[in-house]
């Protein structure tokens, strides 16, 4: 039963800026884009890791199993490492520093991987030498083994029944150190990690050489310091010609000097797509040999595997491996560990979709005849009808094609410079016109109105010194970079606003003009009409003053007659 844990392989969503790379890349397309990010399809996953190599902003990532270590030394127990034979190509250190590098860290003791590859090439030899015929894949790599079991199950009875080097390496420790160890593999590896995760017992964790790297230089930090390193020697005794295994041959060549019969046809293959290639077509029954496959995901071997933290060319690792092989005098003919292993098939259902619904789906994505599709790459799927299926399951989104894309942006951009307005244009270096909308045509063409109406490309081309009269303006931005805005700009009879600016610095200038002289005039005319107004209110208001002041005087005369009648009768009175 497998434990439910996080896949060794996730996105971080926030760093995902939907290149697409991942999804190029991926050999078997696990990777759904969704609102603009991408992310790993666990159960479609071969765990390759190429997603983790080509993605430009580090978004997709690889789980760190470190802690789970750490909480294996708190319940104290006796950790034994299964250093793969690629460790030569990553860390310059001799075999003893790198064992006391590792005992610092608190492991038990260190033993190589390659002891369980011995043990298997012995194996495989002997499957080999009782064939007559027929094909056999080597299960050595895990992430072939997920391909064939999820993409080729009609292969995955050809794959050698017994467990990986890593797997048989933890069997042969437990066997001699007893079941109560564990057992972590460190090595180059992401498919290492499921290994571990299928709690069969064998493979506690499995971290890779990054993940090494980094903590040591988080606990240890100056390895140089170690000192005592001279009595230490891997457990429980040193490889032979299994450290061969990391490099592409490395394996048949174990099993040549195993012995087989000379009419076995040993083969190698490196990445997934080459192998793909290799079985299309293959009738296993027609072989008329006995034909081997050393199958490995990764273009060099396990040299040039997903973790390796090494910038080395890979001639050099090849050179650093094959150096340190030791190979035995005589190589016995039967293993002492095998561990059984059953490779059924786990397909991956694929839908199958109707030629309709292939159709409508290319629809949305504006491929409405053969010709539209480009089969361009540019959305990550080979050909524009793998997106269109991609797109029927769900796991992508049309915004991923890229042509479609630019055609969508065109159209809006054409239809927004259609109805505006104001007049745009663009120009050239050398002073063509690159673009202009019929706004511009209507003000600046005249009478040639009807002939650049006509032309699909409209006024492209024309020199816009012959267009306009403030050509000036484009040449003195082509050759500053400043952008300009000049109001009420007179051209003849005319008043313009012109926001003139750089869309390619020295190469393509814009502008957009806007006929002002209407506003203005009108602008003037209210203002005309605003003093007619208020100059006729002023001459009421003066006229009313006027009045009111004739009224005032009368008034003021009346009351002075009433009040010096008023005082002449008072006085008669007296
Ligand atoms: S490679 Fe994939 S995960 Fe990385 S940024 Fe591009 S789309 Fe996102
Ligand atoms: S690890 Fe490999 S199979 Fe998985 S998503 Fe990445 S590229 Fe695809
Ligand atoms: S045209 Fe679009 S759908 Fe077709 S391959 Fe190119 S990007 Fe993908």
């Amino acid at each position: 039963m497998t434990k439910q844990i996080q896949h060794p392989v996730y996105t971080l969503t926030n760093e995902c800026k939907d290149c697409y790379k991942c999804v190029r890349h991926c050999p078997v397309k696990a990777i759904k884009i969704e609102n603009d990010h991408a992310s790993v399809i666990p159960e479609k996953c071969i765990s390759c890791g190429r997603c983790v190599q080509v993605c430009p902003t580090n978004a997709k990532c690889v789980r760190t199993d470190i802690e789970k270590i750490k909480n294996l030394f708190i319940a104290k127990k006796d950790i034994y490492v299964s250093l793969a034979p690629s460790w030569r190509s990553v860390f310059e250190n001799s075999a003893k520093k790198m064992i006391a590098v590792l005992k610092k860290l608190g492991f038990k003791e260190v033993s190589e991987t390659a002891l369980g590859a011995q043990e298997v090439s012995i194996h495989d030899a002997e499957i080999l030498n009782n064939m007559n015929k027929g094909l056999l894949i080597s299960s050595a790599c895990p992430v072939i083994v997920d391909y064939i079991r999820l993409y080729k199950p009609e292969f995955s009875k050809y794959i050698t029944p017994i467990g990986s080097p890593a797997k048989t390496h933890a069997r042969m420790l437990k066997n001699t150190y007893g079941n109560d160890i564990a057992v972590v593999f460190i090595g180059p590896c992401i498919g290492k990690k499921n290994e571990a995760d299928e709690d069969d017992g064998l493979i506690d964790v499995s971290i890779t050489f990054e993940e090494l790297k980094y903590w040591i230089a988080d606990e240890i930090g100056d390895i140089s310091e170690i000192k005592k390193e001279n009595d230490y020697e891997f457990v429980p005794y040193s490889a032979h010609e299994g450290t061969l295994y990391p490099i592409n041959g490395g394996m048949n060549e174990t099993i040549r000097k195993v012995g087989i019969k000379p009419e076995i046809q040993l083969m190698e293959i490196c990445t997934i797509s080459a192998f793909e290639k290799a079985l299309e077509n293959l009738n296993p029954d027609k072989l008329s040999s006995p034909v081997f496959v050393e199958a490995l995901a990764c273009e060099s071997g396990c040299i040039t595997g997903p973790c390796i933290a090494s910038n080395k060319a890979s001639i050099s690792s090849i050179s650093d491996v094959m150096n340190k092989v030791k190979v035995r005098n005589e190589i016995p003919q039967k293993a002492t560990t095998v561990v059984k292993c059953d490779y059924s098939p786990k397909a991956v259902s694929s839908s199958k979709y109707s030629l309709d619904a292939i159709q409508s789906a290319l629809k949305k994505i504006g491929k409405h005849t053969e010709e539209d599709e480009l089969n361009c790459g540019g959305c990550g799927y080979s050909s524009c009808r793998e997106l269109a299926v991609a797109l029927l399951d769900g796991v992508a989104e049309t915004s991923m094609c890229v042509s479609y894309m630019r055609k969508i942006a065109m159209r809006k951009a054409a239809a927004m410079l259609r109805c505006m307005p104001s007049a745009i244009v663009m120009v050239d270096n050398n002073m063509r016109i690159l673009e202009a909308n019929d706004s511009f045509m209507k003000m600046f063409a005249g009478e040639m109105y009807d002939v650049f109406h006509s032309r699909p490309d409209g006024m492209t081309g024309a020199s816009i010194d012959r267009i306009v009269d403030f050509s000036d303006i484009f040449s003195t931005i082509l050759k500053t970079g400043k952008d300009l805005h000049k109001e009420h700009y007179p051209v003849k009879d005319r008043l313009y606003d012109i926001s003139a600016f750089t869309i390619e610095e020295n190469e393509i200038v814009g502008a957009v003009i806007t006929d002002v002289t209407q506003t203005e005039t009108t602008r003037e005319k209210i203002s005309e009409k605003a003093r007619e107004v208020i100059s006729k209110n002023i001459s009421i208001v003066q006229e009313i003053a006027c009045l009111l002041g004739e009224h005032m005087v009368e008034t003021e005369t009346l009351l002075n007659s009433i009040a010096n009648d008023y005082d002449d009768k008072s006085e008669g009175e007296k």
